[in-house]
């Protein structure tokens, strides 16, 4: 048994103060990931630092039109806030696609970003895991990896970001406000989570005692065509093996703008701003997505288990493309 001791920040310069006083300490939400990698001996920190009396539990308007999404708001608050569901449906779709009623009331948004991987090496101190302990090895690369990465994959390390929430997030580019030693800063969602490289045990770019504080979502929702498409091993209570979130805005039967964020291939929500480019300019249909598809995927490789993916991953953007731009319906 690891032991920690446990306490409550009433500010945040409090809570940033207290992380960055113990190297291993570690903030804690709704507890729906950390609690579970305490009890597995995988999180060993000697602090815990609850977060639940922060005024970070409120949905706002910023002057510039957007929403800002406190960190401790809860994933079914943020589901099911009136604004979100008018403006930012897909935000809404994603999150209510993941998990279960029980947890998105616990779950909250700094949490759901920093979740960990689902790699069944990762949760078992038996076996070798870069992540968990650099240095010792993958037990994913020759293993089970049915549920592992396609894409941004490196020898150290092949595992996913399970979030679906964070998907849409990056279809809708949001930034990610925190507070840390050094003071605010914001990061684009792009450059928030991070890319396995020789590094797996880091999965964002926050700074030690850094704490989220929000998520800010951009004026532009895409809430006339889009969809958040999840496959998965069972229709609820399971992780996706893809997801999709697209996204597009159309003037008549042309394609204005396009996002496209994939989920359950790579280290991070899988984005590429060059593939959406390709795009602009052309008719909604199925023969304008095929390219975007490939585009996608460029330099996926599967594993012993997880080829199918590639394939999968192919025909999920195509028909959520043709979902989004309303030649399908969605599922
Ligand atoms: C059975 C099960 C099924 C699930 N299915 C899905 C699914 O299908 N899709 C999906 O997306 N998710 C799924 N989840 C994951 C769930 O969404 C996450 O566990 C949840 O979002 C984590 O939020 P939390 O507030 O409970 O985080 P916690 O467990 O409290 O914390 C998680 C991590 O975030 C850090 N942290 C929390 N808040 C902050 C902050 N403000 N600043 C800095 N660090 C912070 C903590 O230190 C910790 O490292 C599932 C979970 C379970 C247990
Ligand atoms: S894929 Fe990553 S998380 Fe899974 S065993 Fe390998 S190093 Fe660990």
């Amino acid at each position: 048994m690891n032991r920690f001791s446990y306490e409550r920040a009433d500010t945040i310069a409090g809570a940033v103060n207290a992380a960055s006083q113990t190297p291993s300490a570690q903030f804690i939400a709704g507890g729906t990931n950390l609690v579970d990698l305490l009890k597995a001996n995988v999180a060993r920190p000697e602090r815990l630092i609850g977060l639940s009396r922060l005024p970070l539990d409120t949905i706002e308007e910023t002057k510039e039109g957007g929403l800002r999404i406190g960190a401790l708001v809860t994933n079914a608050d943020t589901a099911y806030h009136p604004l979100v569901e008018r403006r930012y449906p897909l935000l809404a779709r994603a999150i209510l696609a993941g998990a279960s009623a029980q947890l998105r009331n616990m779950a909250t948004t700094g949490g759901n970003l920093l979740q960990r991987t689902r790699c069944y090496y990762f949760y078992d101190p038996g076996t070798p895991c870069n992540k968990r302990e650099p240095g010792s090895g993958c037990g994913a690369r020759e293993g089970i990896n049915r549920i592992h990465a396609i894409l941004g994959t490196s020898d150290k390390c092949i595992a996913t970001h399970p979030s679906d929430m964070c998907v849409a997030l990056a279809a809708l580019a949001a930034t990610v406000h925190v507070t840390g030693p050094r003071g605010e800063r914001t990061l684009a969602f792009a450059d928030f989570h991070r890319l396995p490289g020789d590094t797996p045990e880091r999965d964002s770019n926050l700074e030690p005692g850094e704490l989220i504080t929000a998520v800010e979502l951009p004026p532009q929702g895409f809430a006339s065509h889009h969809t958040y498409l999840k496959l998965r091993d069972r229709q609820s209570y399971a992780f996706a093996l893809v997801s999709v979130a697209a996204a597009l805005e159309l003037d008549g039967g042309t394609i204005r703008e396009a996002r496209i964020a994939l989920g359950g291939v790579a280290h991070k929500p899988w984005r590429v701003p060059s593939a959406e480019a390709l795009l602009q300019g052309k008719p909604a249909t199925r023969e304008s997505f095929q390219p975007v598809a490939d585009a996608l995927l460029q330099g996926a490789r599967g594993f012993d288990h997880n080829t199918f993916k590639i394939e999968l991953a192919r025909r999920a953007i195509v028909r959520a493309l043709s979902q989004a731009a309303g030649l399908e319906h969605s599922s």
